[in-house]
């Protein structure tokens, strides 16, 4: 595997980092997870959009610009000839000292992963999730902002761990407040009376570049969309319900926290959104 490592194309096994890397010492860095299929990354330019923002918002510089990191993620899939993927872009703020000051790391360093991806296991598109809710709050927006894809993310871990041990394959985090915010990797739909509904950012959810794809479906497919406030009670309540992200791509839930959601099986506006979805990410992207 060839990895892009500050402006060079190595192999894995060469591909390192400090020990002194804030990245890794305090969590400090930035990334994207962005997918390829049929040799076009999806949505690129949303991606290093985000990406841009997440480290404007921690008062990162990204080491290049947007159209010479586009042509590094392209680069990075062609060397490894990978037409099938998952690409990891990440941003550390570089090697410092053993403080926290961000402004002592010189230059940041930035390297690009094209790989494989680990799906959820088809019956689990076939057949919906059963998830639950955890212990664990999501981290409120005015302590670290959700909208920031950090490398900073034991809160989710937290999360994740407390999951597996409830068995669920994926947990759903409330904010402070009590509201549903995201998943610990995915962000989160419900369906009622016709109308897809979804936390908004300010309730502790990540802007998913998936998530936006379904804004859009449902504006093609005339089906209503909104942001809303959500409790665990309208997920238990809902008709439908589903998450998102670049990794799962749109999978039904079926069950939270042991109540059956509407009828217990995939709900019809799901399997519209699923399948525009497949549709989409066959035709729309960045040609490598
Ligand atoms: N929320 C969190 C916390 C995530 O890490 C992700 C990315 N896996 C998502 C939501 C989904 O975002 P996207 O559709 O951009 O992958």
């Amino acid at each position: 595997m060839v990895i892009y490592l500050d402006g060079k194309y190595v192999d894995s096994a060469e591909a390192k980092v400090s020990v002194f890397d804030h990245g890794l010492l305090y969590g400090d860095g930035v990334f994207e997870g962005i997918r390829i299929y049929g040799g076009n990354v999806y949505r690129l330019d949303d991606h290093l959009e985000r990406l841009e923002m997440s480290a404007k918002a921690i008062m990162l510089s990204v080491p290049l610009d947007r159209a010479a990191m586009s042509e590094a993620v392209c680069e990075t899939c062609r060397r490894n000839n990978l037409k099938d993927g998952y690409i990891r872009l990440v941003i550390t703020r570089g090697v410092g000292d053993l403080g926290l000051a961000p402004w002592l790391c010189e230059k940041p360093s930035l390297f690009i992963i094209a790989s494989k991806i680990s799906l959820y296991p088809q019956e689990y598109y076939d057949n919906g999730l059963a998830i639950v809710t955890v212990p664990t709050r999501r981290i409120a927006p005015d302590a670290l902002p959700s909208t920031v894809k950090s490398l900073n993310y034991l809160n989710n871990i937290l999360a994740k761990i407390e999951a597996k041990q409830a068995g669920a394959l994926e947990a759903i985090m409330l904010n402070q407040q009590g509201y549903v915010a995201e998943c610990t990797a995915d962000n989160i739909f419900t369906v009622y009376k016709g109308e897809i509904f979804t936390p908004a950012a300010s309730q502790g959810a990540l802007k998913g570049i998936t998530r936006a794809t379904v804004f859009d479906i449902a504006k093609e497919l005339a089906i209503p969309m909104r942001e809303a406030d959500l409790t665990r009670y309208d997920v238990w309540c809902a008709d439908e319900c589903f998450l998102t992200g670049t990794g799962a791509e749109v999978i039904p839930v079926v069950k939270l926290d042991g109540r059956v959601i509407g009828t217990g099986k995939p709900g019809p506006v799901t399997d519209r959104v699923r399948g525009s979805f497949r549709q989409r990410v066959l035709v729309e992207g960045t040609r490598t």
